[in-house]
C-alpha cells in the first residue's frame, strides 16, 4: 500500500473511531439521564455528591479517550480503537454507580449489556469473554461485599439479578464469537474476491495487449496505431507538427518466393527489431499490414524526421536476419508532416503517395511530401 492511501485509510479509521467514541459518550450521557429519572422517581436515593463524583470521573475518562483519539496516540496501540480499555473503564464506572443504588439497581443492569455490545463486533472472543467476566465479577463482588458487610437489603433479588446477568453475559459471549467467525468468513471472501478481481484485471490487460499487438512482430497493429495517432493528433499544439511515414519492404515477395514464408516472417521480425532500436520512447511504430509499417514521430521537425527515417532505412539495409542468408535488404519510406487540424486519413494518403514515389524512383530510399534538402 502506498503512503498516501495508507494515510487515507488511517484518516477514515480515525473518523470511524471518533464516531464510535461519540456513541459511547452518548451512552454515558443517557445513563446519567436515567439516573436523573431514577432520582426523580425516588428509586435512586444515593448521595448526590457521590453520584456527581462518579459522573465527573467518567467524564474525565472520556475526555482522556477523546484526547487519545484526537492526538492520534491511539494509533500506537495494537488495537487503535481501544475498545477493550473503553469497555473496561465503562464497566468500572457502572459498577461504582450501582454501588450507590441499592434499590432499583436491577433496572440499570441492562447498561452492562449496552457497554458490552460495543465490543461484540470488535473484540476477539477471548477478550470479549474477559470483559464479560469483569462485568459479572463486578456486580457479583458488589453484592457479596454488601452481604458480607450486612448492607444487602434484598439478597434473593440480588441472587436473581446475578443469575440473569450471567445468562445474558454467556449468551453475549456466544454471540460475540459467532459475530467474529462471521467477520472472518466475510474477510476471507473479500480477499478471495479481490484476488479474482486482480486476476480479471490482469487478463483484461493481457487481452488489451493482445488486441493492440501484431503477433508476428510484437509491434502495435494498425487498429491500435490509428487510435494512438488520433490521440496524438488531438494533443498537437499549434505551431508543432508530427512526422508520419509509411514504410514498405522492397521486393518482399521475392524473399518469400526464394527463401520461403518462414524466412519472410523472420525478415519482418528483424525489421521490427531494427526499427525499434532506431526510435525513441514516444515514437509510435506499427505493422500496417503485410510488409508495410507505419511510423509516427510526435513533435518533430521535417529535417529531424527525415534524418530518423534515413537512419532507419540505413540500419535495415545492414540487417542480418538470423538463419536466413540474404543480401540487399531494403525498405522504401514515404514521409509527410501532420499539422494541427490535419486529417489522419489525408495524411496517410499523402505518405502513401510519397512511398509510391520512393518505389518509382528506384526503392531503398525516403521520399517526402515536402521539399527535401539533401544532407
Ligand atoms: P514492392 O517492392 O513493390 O513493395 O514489392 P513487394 O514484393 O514487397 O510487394 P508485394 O505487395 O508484391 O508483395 C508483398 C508480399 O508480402 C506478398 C505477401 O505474400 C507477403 N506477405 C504479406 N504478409 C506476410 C507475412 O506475414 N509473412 C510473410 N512471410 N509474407 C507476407
Ligand atoms: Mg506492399
Ligand atoms: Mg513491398
Amino acid at each position: 500500500m502506498n503512503p498516501s492511501s495508507q494515510s487515507g485509510t488511517r484518516s477514515s479509521l480515525q473518523r470511524l473511531l471518533l464516531k464510535r467514541f461519540s456513541m459511547a459518550a452518548a451512552t454515558y450521557a443517557l445513563t446519567g439521564l436515567l439516573c436523573g429519572v431514577g432520582a426523580f422517581t425516588g428509586l435512586f436515593n444515593a448521595p448526590p455528591l457521590a453520584v456527581l463524583s462518579i459522573a465527573a470521573l467518567a467524564a474525565l475518562s472520556q475526555i482522556l479517550f477523546l484526547g487519545l483519539f484526537l492526538s492520534r496516540f491511539n494509533l500506537r496501540f495494537a488495537d487503535p480503537s481501544l475498545t477493550e480499555l473503553q469497555v473496561l473503564v465503562a464497566l468500572v464506572w457502572l459498577t461504582a454507580l450501582l454501588s450507590l443504588f441499592s434499590e432499583g439497581r436491577g433496572s440499570l443492569l441492562v447498561i452492562y449489556m449496552l457497554i458490552l455490545l460495543f465490543g461484540v463486533f470488535q473484540l476477539p472472543p477471548k477478550v470479549f469473554a474477559r470483559c464479560a467476566l469483569v462485568a459479572f465479577l463486578g456486580f457479583a463482588g458488589l453484592n457479596l461485599y454488601e452481604a458480607y458487610t450486612l448492607q444487602l437489603r434484598a439478597p434473593r433479588m440480588a441472587l436473581m439479578q446475578a443469575c440473569v446477568l450471567s445468562v445474558v453475559l454467556v449468551w453475549l459471549c456466544l454471540f460475540a464469537s459467532y459475530a467474529q467467525a462471521l467477520r472472518q468468513r466475510m474477510r476471507k471472501r473479500r480477499f478471495a474476491l479481490q484476488a479474482h478481481q486482480d486476476t480479471l484485471r490482469g487478463m483484461m490487460r493481457q487481452l488489451e495487449d493482445l488486441a493492440a499487438t501484431d503477433e508476428l512482430t510484437g509491434l502495435y497493429n494498425r487498429r491500435h496505431f490509428l487510435r494512438l495517432a488520433s490521440r496524438e493528433l488531438e494533443g498537437l499544439r499549434s505551431g508543432r507538427q508530427h512526422g508520419l511515414a509509411l514504410l514498405d519492404l522492397d521486393h518482399f515477395k521475392r524473399i518469400n518466393d526464394m527463401h520461403g514464408h518462414a524466412a519472410g516472417d523472420r525478415v519482418l521480425q528483424t525489421f521490427a527489431v531494427v526499427a525499434r532500436a532506431c526510435l525513441r520512447e514516444g515514437d509510435v511504430l506499427a505493422r500496417y499490414g503485410g510488409e508495410e509499417f507505419v511510423l509516427l514521430l510526435p513533435n518533430t521537425e521535417a529535417d529531424q524526421f527525415s534524418a530518423c527515417c534515413e537512419r532507419l532505412r540505413e540500419a535495415f539495409s545492414h540487417a542480418e536476419p538470423l538463419g536466413v542468408k540474404l543480401e540487399g535488404l531494403s525498405v522504401s519510406i514515404g514521409m509527410t508532416l501532420l499539422g494541427v487540424h490535419d486529417d489522419l486519413d489525408d495524411a496517410l494518403q499523402r505518405a502513401d503517395q510519397a512511398l509510391y514515389q520512393a518505389k518509382r524512383e528506384g526503392r531503398n530510399r525516403c521520399a517526402a511530401t515536402w521539399e527535401q534538402v539533401d544532407a
